[in-house]
């Protein structure tokens, strides 16, 4: 594999600190993870573009200043375990995956899940674990959780997910109805409860139930 010239690696990382992703850490684990390999078919050549992608199964690979500004959002440490809702193509999973020591990302499509994996492997990010389920029940098997990630929009933050996000754990979510811009919010546990707040308007694919019909 090749990769982007030094050239489009450059214009890459500009457009992402032009929009706000200043956090250092967050650089260089986006300027490590190539996002070549997590867009495949005909839009590959666009891969280096900020602009979200269609990925299999009708879904989305986001784009890559907001990858950039949920991630910084996220204060991602490097002792954490980390739950991703939505793995799509995997690109925000190997992004944390260089900043957290271990990633868990599940999809509820198994499509999703498999060729995530094979890209994962290729990268040889051995801290990863994807899954297929649906992520609006969490995952009760690995909880609790410094950190969680939703990459699909829900109506409210999943009761399930703030219940295993530990004290003093963040999770970043974007809400609001699936056709219309949503909100990213972030919300805080604290040892007093909940503290939300507000980072920016987003346009994520809905949260679904259930899995998905592929096979
Ligand atoms: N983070 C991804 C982009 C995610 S697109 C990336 O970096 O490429 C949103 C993903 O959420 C889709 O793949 C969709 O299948 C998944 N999704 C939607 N509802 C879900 C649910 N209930 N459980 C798990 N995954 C879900």
């Amino acid at each position: 594999m090749t990769g982007p010239s030094a050239e489009t690696k450059m214009q890459f990382l500009y457009a992402l600190r032009s929009k706000g992703v200043t956090d250092k850490a967050v650089l260089n684990a986006m300027e490590e993870i190539d996002r070549g390999p997590f867009v495949r078919g005909i839009f590959a050549e666009r891969a280096y573009e900020d602009m979200p992608l269609p990925i299999a199964c009708g879904q989305t690979i986001s784009q890559p200043s907001v990858v950039g500004l949920m991630t910084q959002a996220l204060q991602v440490q490097p002792r954490d375990k980390v739950l991703e809702v939505g793995t799509g193509s995997g690109y925000q999973a190997a992004i944390l995956s260089k900043l957290a020591r271990r990633v868990y990302s599940v999809d509820r499509h198994a499509r999703l899940v498999r060729e995530a994996r094979a890209v994962f492997e290729q990268m040889g990010l051995v801290n990863i674990t994807a899954m297929t389920a649906d992520g609006s029940y969490g995952l009760p098997e690995q909880a609790p959780f410094d950190r969680i990630i939703v990459t699909a929009a829900a109506e409210d933050p999943p009761g399930p997910l703030l219940a295993q996000l530990k004290i003093g754990g963040i999770m970043v979510v974007p809400v609001g109805q699936s056709d219309t811009v949503q909100t990213l919010i972030r919300v805080r546990r604290a040892e007093d409860g909940l503290h939300y707040d507000e980072i920016r308007p987003v346009r994520f694919v809905p949260l679904l139930e259930g899995l998905g019909q592929d096979v």
